[in-house]
């Protein structure tokens, strides 16, 4: 799942008005960034298999670092940890903050359970691998994502009643570049190499964060 994960991080920004959208967008693709950072060094694999999935062709055929069940327990648990002790500017406690961003984190996990083949091991290449596959159904992974997606933007719209104009022209030119890019992954022709899938998606995931920080980053909230 790509724009979904988007989706949820606009979504928890309700729970926190002060908290930047950024560090919800970090925590919510953390261990997509670091996916891409490892396959591009060829400590995890992924091949380019056309027909795969209907709506994917990505054969995710090594990452247990960042996306088995233990990792991402893990990974959530870090992250749960460092907010903790960190200085992460927040309306939460410690306590709720460090938990909003740990679950976001895992948050990943759910989405990605629903969508991928069962390629998502419990721990190790040889554990049991888990997967709804709804990527073998294209129409219906992409309305999943676009309710999630949608729903989540409209869910913090709500939430944050007042915009700076440039911010909220910024957030609706976004919001549609997400959707463009979601509907290329899905029908456009399958990417190059893996190492290009690596480069692209760690810039993507880095602008995607910038971005949030910079909508949320006025000095008057609401
Ligand atoms: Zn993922």
């Amino acid at each position: 799942m790509f724009i979904g994960h988007y989706g949820v991080g606009f979504a928890l920004k309700k729970f926190d008005s002060i908290l930047s959208l950024g560090w919800l967008f970090i925590a919510v693709q953390l261990v997509d960034i670091f996916w891409t950072i490892l396959i591009f060094f060829g400590i995890e694999r992924v091949e380019i298999v056309p027909g795969i999935t209907e709506a994917n062709p990505l054969d995710f055929v090594y990452y247990p670092f960042t996306h088995s069940l233990v990792a991402f327990i893990i990974w959530s648990l870090i992250v749960g940890l460092i907010v903790y002790f960190g200085k992460i500017k927040s309306s939460l406690s410690k306590k709720s903050l460090s938990l909003l961003l740990g679950f976001g984190v895992f948050s990943h996990f759910i989405l990605d359970l629903l969508v991928h083949r069962p390629d998502i091991p419990l721990m190790g290449t040889d554990s049991i691998k888990l997967g709804i596959g709804l990527w073998n159904y294209s129409a219906l992974a992409y309305i999943l994502e676009m309710v999630i997606f949608i729903g989540g933007v409209f869910i913090y719209f709500k939430s944050k009643k007042q915009f700076i104009k440039s911010k909220k022209i910024g957030l609706y030119i976004f919001t549609i570049l997400l959707l463009v890019i979601n509907l290329a992954n899905l029908y456009g022709p399958p990417p190059e190499n893996t190492q290009m899938i690596a480069v692209v998606g760690f810039i993507s995931y880095i602008l995607f964060a910038s971005f949030g920080f910079w909508v949320d980053s006025e000095k008057k909230r609401i």
